[in-house]
């Protein structure tokens, strides 16, 4: 087995890695850090979890150590699609260059321009940037890329999921024709293969695991579920991912649950948090300062359910996830490897439960055949919890489903904290939940009409028509 002493890293960045803890390179590190070293351009094709950040990281930092940074010239780059994953690779980037003087600077948008000039002012070895912000600053005159000796592409295949891909051609170009690129993706989708057939030259390519394949360490499920009513659809989808967490017991320490769209993302924390959860949204229409403030409060387990969307959540570091809940099948099946890859990361067990919805079935079968395997179907625990003695046999979660005399009291169940009546307060106007009181009303409307049925006249019934012969006389 390869050891880190073999890599031929400089012995600063050495130390730094066995003060991190790591014993031997993981297989993306062995593989792509001796290329690199040797300036080798290197096609890294490999998921997040596997250890690519350090495998980019530490050779940079080996590679930049002769050297000086001068102003506005950045001597290496690494771009990233979101803010998040770049300000990981710079913590990273911290970690593994402490015991060097590199300088670095992170430019992710939601940070004032002003911090990030005066730091390119001063002139820095690694600049860490999303690809929007680093064009911002380039077309202030504010930074030249003339000076880049190493370029980072990560994770290549969001960037192309993101519309980046123009970016990224256009940064490529306003960089030293001579440079090294280091580039990473968890596909090779034939665009991203066009971009590394332009851009790369007779790269080393590394391949450590296919996108499809999902991790031995991860126990998968998924919970065929089946609303009683469309229109309890929502609130009994959130009642099950309860049950779901309930059900994981103490194991659960803390969770990502994956939603589809943002707004669910922030209907779900909120629902969690009234049912006494302690969960925190996190999409990319929350503010920057806001989401690092999550993020952080997650990690060090101040929060315990983080409610994500792919985006936002996309190549996140928490090492001790023990659980994702997807609560939608995504879209996109390779986001289904992407989201559990959370969980179970560095030789750690994890569990991935999924939520399946009727017309999900298309993007689950779709799952499945990426990942080539069955996920093993979990009852509904929502089911198992049902009352022995019922007098009508009721089906799953219609069991559970708030009495109606709930939702007609709903001023006063505002001042009332129980769970069962606050679950349809959380739904907002954007919910697409018709609440329990408009059947009724229908029902109301409908028999009214039915007292005064004028035959063949269909719902455009002429107001005088409805008037009696006195009324109509003295009108
Ligand atoms: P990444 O794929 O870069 O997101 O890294 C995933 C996780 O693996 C991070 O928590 C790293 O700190 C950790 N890691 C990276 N390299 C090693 C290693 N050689 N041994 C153990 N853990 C590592």
């Amino acid at each position: 087995m390869t050891k880190f002493s073999d890599l031929k890293l400089d012995p600063k960045v050495l130390k730094a890695v066995e003060a991190a803890g790591y014993e031997s390179p993981t297989p993306i590190q062995a593989g792509a850090i001796p290329p690199a070293l040797e300036g080798q351009d290197v096609l890294g094709i490999a998921q997040t979890g596997t250890g690519k950040t350090a495998s980019f990281t530490l050779p940079m930092i080996t590679m930049l150590s002769k050297g000086r940074a001068r102003a506005r010239m950045p001597r290496s780059l690494v771009l990233c699609p979101t803010r998040e994953l770049a300000a990981q690779v710079a913590e990273n980037f911290d970690v593994y260059a402490k015991n060097t003087k590199l300088t670095k600077a992170l430019l992710i948008g939601g940070v004032s321009f002003k911090e990030q000039d005066a730091l390119i002012d001063r002139g820095v070895d690694v600049l860490i940037a999303t690809p929007g912000r680093l064009l911002d600053h380039f077309e202030r005159g504010k930074l030249l890329l003339t000076g880049v000796q190493i370029m980072v592409v990560d994770e290549a295949d969001r960037m192309l999921d993101m519309g980046f891909i123009p970016d990224i051609e256009r940064i490529f170009g306003l960089t030293p024709f001579t440079r090294q690129t280091l580039f990473f993706s968890a596909t090779m989708a034939p665009e991203i293969e066009r971009i590394t057939n332009t851009f790369l030259s007779a790269p080393a390519k590394i391949e450590v695991a296919r996108a499809a394949t999902t991790s031995e360490n991860i126990q998968q499920g998924v919970v065929m579920f089946k609303p009683s009513r469309k229109d309890r659809a929502s609130s009994e989808k959130r009642k099950l991912l309860r049950a779901l967490i309930e059900q994981e017991g103490e194991g659960c320490s803390n969770a990502i649950i994956f939603c589809n769209r943002k707004t669910d993302v922030d209907i779900c924390a909120k629902s969690l948090n009234k049912y006494g959860y302690n969960a925190s949204p996190i999409h990319g229409d929350l503010d920057q300062s806001h989401r690092m403030k999550t993020l952080d409060g997650f990690r060090d387990g101040s929060i315990r359910f983080l409610c994500a969307s792919d985006v936002a959540a996309r190549g996140l570091d928490i090492p001790n996830v023990t659980h994702v809940f997807n609560f939608d099948v995504p879209s996109n099946a390779e986001d289904y490897v992407h989201r559990i890859g959370r969980t179970g990361r560095a030789g750690r067990k994890g569990k991935a439960l999924m939520i399946c919805a009727p017309n999900d079935d298309k993007n689950f079968a779709d799952v499945e055949r990426l990942v080539q395997i069955e996920i093993p179907r979990i009852e509904n625990p929502i089911k198992v919890e049902k009352p022995a003695k019922t007098e009508k046999p009721a089906t799953d979660v219609s069991a559970e489903k708030p009495k109606r005399t709930r939702t007609r009291k709903k001023p006063e169940a505002k001042a009332d904290s129980t769970p069962a009546v606050v679950e349809t307060e959380v739904k907002p106007e954007t919910a697409p939940v018709v609440e329990d009181t408009k059947p009724q009303r229908n029902a109301k409307q409908n028999n009214n009409r039915r007292d005064n049925v004028v035959v063949g006249m269909g719902d455009h019934l002429p107001s005088f028509i409805a008037m009696s012969f006195e009324e109509r006389r003295a009108s």
